[in-house]
């Protein structure tokens, strides 16, 4: 177990002469895995071919999105929610052998909602990388999930903290923004990435609980993070939230919580504009169908697991690593003239 009486803990930054130097953070898969403890079967990311790095050198070949990852039909599998990503197959790719740093935050401090799995792990592993403390935040029953990015923040070099909690709970989120913000000596990135999403094909079996909770941890859960992380974000932060294509394309099973994705978009909009005067971005991105324990867990409807993602123009669902360097560049001061921007990473799903 990580937690500790507080619910939180602080795991002591590496030395620097722990980490390969060429590049801020490029580690082999065999280098972390080694550092973190991680167990062998982490080895088998399926899904993720290690001759194709996200974050290549500008020699590095072409590289084909359609056949880059494991293409639909995937094996049956179906788990509770939140969902584990030991229980996947294939194993989704976070870029743990591949994204490569160049320094792009060094010394940013960073707070991710939902940064045990899928897309907040990519995002967690790259900006660690790039040079951020990372706090993560994630459901106790994921803390097996959450030891290994943990573990692979610590592999960069950098400090991690990992506050685990229930974001439903509006005390809860207001103590996440403070522990991290203590544990980490200030914040400077907030990436609302939690989500919850769960496929009901009628409206009239939705159930309140359900849409009460899956409003409290997309729209809720932002709002009251983003209010509490506000005294503390300085000229030159930036906020990005995790909204989704389904904003603008209509799954018919997913009313709730197509709902909540617009809702996150609009909350990007209108703060884009109220923050720019602090000198605060804020931005979303919208991903379209990605390989993360959301989908097996309840998220997509269980007889169209197998083909999840083949209705994309490329054929197959992407990564959580395809999305690491759009969170960077939102993050980065790659971006200073970008704000109310939601940008799309969805293999081709047109959003607007
Ligand atoms: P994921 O399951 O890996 O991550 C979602 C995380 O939300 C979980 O790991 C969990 O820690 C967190 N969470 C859920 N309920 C919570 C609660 N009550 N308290 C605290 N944390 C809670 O899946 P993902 O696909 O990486 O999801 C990340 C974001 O991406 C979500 O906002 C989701 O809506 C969005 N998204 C995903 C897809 C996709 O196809 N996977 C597509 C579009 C948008
Ligand atoms: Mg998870």
């Amino acid at each position: 177990m990580m937690s500790n009486k507080n619910d939180s803990i602080e795991l002591s930054t590496h030395t620097r002469r722990d980490v390969v130097r060429a590049g801020a953070g490029m580690l082999t898969a065999s280098a972390v895995l080694a550092m973190s403890g991680v167990a062998s079967a982490q080895n088998r990311a399926a899904a993720a071919p290690a001759t194709s790095p996200v974050g290549s050198p500008a020699d590095a070949p072409a590289v084909d999105p359609r056949t880059r990852y494991a293409q639909p039909p995937f094996p049956k599998q179906e788990q509770e929610a939140p969902g584990l990503t030991s229980k996947m197959d294939p194993r989704p790719d976070h870029g743990e052998q591949s994204y490569r740093g160049s320094g792009k935050l060094m010394g940013r401090k960073a707070l991710i909602t939902g940064g045990d799995s899928g897309i907040g792990k990519a995002a967690a592993i790259a900006f660690a990388r790039e040079g951020a403390d990372v706090a993560i935040n994630y459901l106790p029953v994921e803390e097996s999930d959450a030891v290994e990015v943990v573990a692979l923040i610590r592999a960069a070099g950098r400090k991690a903290i990992a506050i685990p909690g229930d974001l439903r709970d509006e005390a809860f989120c207001k103590r996440l923004v403070t522990e991290a913000v203590q544990q980490l000596g200030g914040l400077d990135i907030l990436v609302n990435n939690a989500g919850k999403q769960h496929a009901v094909e009628k409206l009239e079996d939705i159930t309140t609980e359900q849409f009460d909770s899956t409003f409290k941890v997309n729209v809720y859960a932002p709002f009251w993070i983003t209010r509490e992380a506000l005294k503390h974000l300085k000229p030159g932060a930036s906020i990005i939230n995790t909204a989704s294509v389904v904003a603008y394309i209509a799954l018919p099973f997913l009313v709730d919580y197509s709902q909540t994705k617009s809702c996150n978009i609009s909350f990007t909009k209108t703060l884009a504009v109220q923050l720019a005067p602090r000198g605060i971005r804020v931005n979303a991105i919208a991903p379209g169908p990605i390989w993360t324990p959301l989908q097996p867990s309840g998220g997509m409807l269980q007889e169209k697991i197998p083909t999840f993602g083949a209705d994309s123009p490329f054929g197959r669902p992407g990564q959580p690593a395809e999305l690491a360097s759009s969170f960077v560049l939102l993050a980065s001061g790659d971006s200073t003239y970008t704000s109310g921007e939601v940008l799309s990473v969805t293999g081709g799903l047109a959003i607007s």
